[in-house]
């Protein structure tokens, strides 16, 4: 699983995350709730191998993950705005996660068949990523990250920008796959109450830079440890 001990991230002079200590044990999902401007997606790419830490470390299954790059670390990721292979197709951008994986070709084709139908997108093999919706592109860095078969997944608001229904059915459907034998060990930034307690094993709530309070959903809910937790649980829903 993730460890993160005492992590500190500047930007210059400012202190974007100050002491962050988190843990996610292996096949577990933790949420990241906080307000914008928080840490949120400093604190995932932090995870990713993207930002220089000022203090603290970060160890994933017990190993100190300084010095070892992002493309080293095994993580999938989806960020905030997507990017995607804009010079390939849908299928493409899917196709060569599972060609990284020496996946023979016949079975990527059933595979990104089978992860595009999973975020609700079958029949855009062909689509130019130029040409899909903010919605649409999101879905697609999702099936591309699964495909992956990550160590970790880091997912930075994975479901923003889409309606309310197809939300509800990514949830459903996230959840399910989150929930797996074998499922990835996993991070997920969201400003969605909801999406976090369906989903998450346990909560993170981040304000400042500083984790306010970790815990169970259900815990988070009943018990907020002081007045802003409740606060912002209270005007988010
Ligand atoms: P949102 O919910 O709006 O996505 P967030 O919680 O993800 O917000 P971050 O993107 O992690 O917030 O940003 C945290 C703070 O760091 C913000 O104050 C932001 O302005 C600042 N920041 C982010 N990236 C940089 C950068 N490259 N250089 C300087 N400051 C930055
Ligand atoms: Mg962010």
């Amino acid at each position: 699983g993730l460890r993160m001990n005492a992590v500190t991230v500047r930007y210059g002079s400012t202190t974007v995350l100050s002491e962050v200590d988190l843990e996610v044990p292996r096949g577990e999902v933790l949420a990241v709730l906080g307000p914008s401007g928080c840490g949120k997606s400093t604190l995932l790419r932090t995870v990713a191998g993207l930002e220089s830490l000022a203090a603290g470390e970060v160890r994933f299954d017990g190993r100190d993950l300084s010095g070892v790059p992002v493309h080293r670390r095994g993580f999938g990721m989806v960020f905030q705005d997507g990017q995607l292979f804009g010079h390939r197709d849908v299928a493409g951008n899917v196709e060569f996660a599972l060609r990284m994986r020496g996946v023979g070709r016949k079975r990527r084709r059933a595979e990104v068949d089978r992860l595009l139908d999973l975020v609700g997108l079958a029949g855009y093999q062909r689509r130019r990523v130029r040409q899909l919706s903010g919605g649409q592109a999101q879905r697609v860095a999702l099936a591309r990250a699964l495909a992956a078969e990550p160590r970790m997944l880091l997912l930075d608001e994975p479901l923003s920008g889409l309606d309310r229904a197809l939300r509800d059915r990514l949830t459903v459907d996230l959840a399910r796959l989150l929930s797996a034998e074998d499922s990835p060990t996993a991070v997920m930034v969201t400003h969605d109450l909801d999406e976090a307690f369906a989903l998450a094993d346990r909560v993170a709530v981040l304000h400042e830079g500083r984790v306010l309070q970790t815990d169970e959903p259900r815990r988070l809910w009943r018990a907020p440890r002081n007045e802003r937790v409740a606060r912002f649980l209270g005007c988010t829903t």
